[in-house]
């Protein structure tokens, strides 16, 4: 039955230039999120509307679906389009129209009729009254409301003529690239990938960096975090994943370092090394799935302490989330199943029975000093052998 989607997006904030900018972001998005859909859609702008149309088959609840995951779509309108063939057959439509979306034929109603093409023999004040008679008459139970009526019913005059009424929510947000860029420091558990559809979902492109420890990881824990960033790529677009070797850092820092700082250190040589990657890569910003008091490593003096190593800014959506509630996310987008697989995370091999939950910085920095002569030199290995890997 439908052949088109008028795709409702939020205008506040978009004034002038950056509304075509937004629009623009939002059109190719679309286009993106698409191309795994089955079927040929043409997505175009047309007096500030944004519609997708499609004159072959194609499954309506997949198209839903993956415009559901779009950022920057508020609605999304199911349109019926009609050839123009004079008035009676378009009222004829309507009401098989009515007759199908709205089968309890129990409704207040209003038509909202607009004239896109001008040539129309009725202006829009007469197709509104004289269709709102013709539903009248065929469904004894509705009703005309038009301060607050339960269906609006538009129609829009172009060469086509357009029928709609129901609005699917979409997601909200802003289209991905309207925001810069960002790297998501992504591991294999639920609060990063999280962190990273948050921060998409304003408009920020991401990239991600992945640490492992082979042989102290395994290939399949690998494999989880680009399963991860998969499932991630769908609402925030293609990821570039950096998977940083980490293991000679690791048993280097087990060597030299009280092994009550090793996660606290290791953890800012993450942070390095990613602030690295993310300003070699052109991102303004670090993402974590961190949140106060969550583990030992997240207390606020541990943060400060991971903090201090960068000069980005680091984002963390999650930080005032509850476990439960980062959970809730996860089950939304489609992660946390993935992230409850149990394989070893690199953090989790060397974690000392009893962790600093406290740790001072300048006693950090002590530590630190140990790992002088060959750390540097390490950091740099990591970051030149780092592999690259295109999720989408
Ligand atoms: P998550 O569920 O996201 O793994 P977590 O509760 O396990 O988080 P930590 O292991 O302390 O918490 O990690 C805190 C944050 O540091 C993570 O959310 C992630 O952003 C980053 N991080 C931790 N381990 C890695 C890793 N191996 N590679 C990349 N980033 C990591
Ligand atoms: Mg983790």
């Amino acid at each position: 039955m439908f052949h088109a989607f008028l795709i409702k997006y939020g205008e506040i904030g978009i004034k002038g230039k950056n509304r075509y900018l937004f629009e623009d972001a939002l059109v190719k998005q679309i286009r993106h999120a698409l191309k795994k859909v089955e079927g040929e859609f043409n997505v175009r702008k047309e007096q500030g509307r944004i519609f997708v149309e499609s004159e072959g088959l194609f499954d309506f609840e997949e198209v839903v679906e993956a415009l559901q995951r779009v950022f920057g779509i508020v609605g999304i309108c199911p349109v019926l389009k009609v050839n123009d063939e004079g008035f009676d057959q378009l009222s004829q439509e309507v009401i098989d129209y009515m007759a199908r979306v709205y089968p309890d034929g129990e409704h207040t109603f209003k038509v909202n009729a607009r004239r896109a093409r001008k040539n129309y023999p009725k202006n829009s004040m007469e197709l509104n009254a004289d269709l709102g008679e013709r539903i009248l008459e065929a469904f004894p139970n509705m009703s005309v409301d038009v301060h607050h009526p339960e269906i609006t019913l538009n129609v829009e005059i172009r060469e086509k003529i357009y029928i709609y009424s129901k609005i699917i929510p979409g997601p909200g947000g802003m289209p991905v690239g309207t925001n810069g860029k960002a790297m998501l420091l992504l591991s294999g558990g639920i609060d990063s990938p999280v962190a990273g559809y948050m921060i998409a979902k304003r408009g920020v492109k991401i990239d991600a960096v992945y640490f492992h420890a082979p042989p102290y990881t395994s290939e399949r824990a690998k494999q989880k975090v680009v399963d991860l960033a998969r499932l991630v790529s769908k609402y925030s677009g293609p990821i570039v994943l950096h998977v940083v070797n980490f293991t000679d850092i690791q048993l280097y820092i087990y060597d030299k370092c009280p092994h009550d700082e090793l996660t606290i250190i290791m953890r800012r040589y993450m942070m390095r090394i990613a602030e690295h990657i993310a300003k070699e890569t052109g991102c303004l910003g670090l993402i974590t799935g961190e949140s106060i008091g969550q583990v030992a490593s997240q207390t606020m003096q541990s943060l400060v302490a991971t903090n201090e190593v960068c000069t980005l800014p680091v984002f963390r959506p999650v930080i005032g989330f509850d476990k439960q509630e980062i959970v809730d996310v996860s089950l939304k987008i489609d992660t946390y199943e993935t992230s409850i697989q149990p394989y070893e995370d690199c953090c989790t091999i060397f974690v000392a029975k009893h962790p600093v939950t406290k740790p001072n910085i300048k006693v950090i920095k002590r530590s630190e000093e140990k790992l002088q002569e060959e750390i540097d030199e390490m950091v740099k290995k990591a970051i030149d052998t780092a592999e690259t890997l295109w999720v989408e």
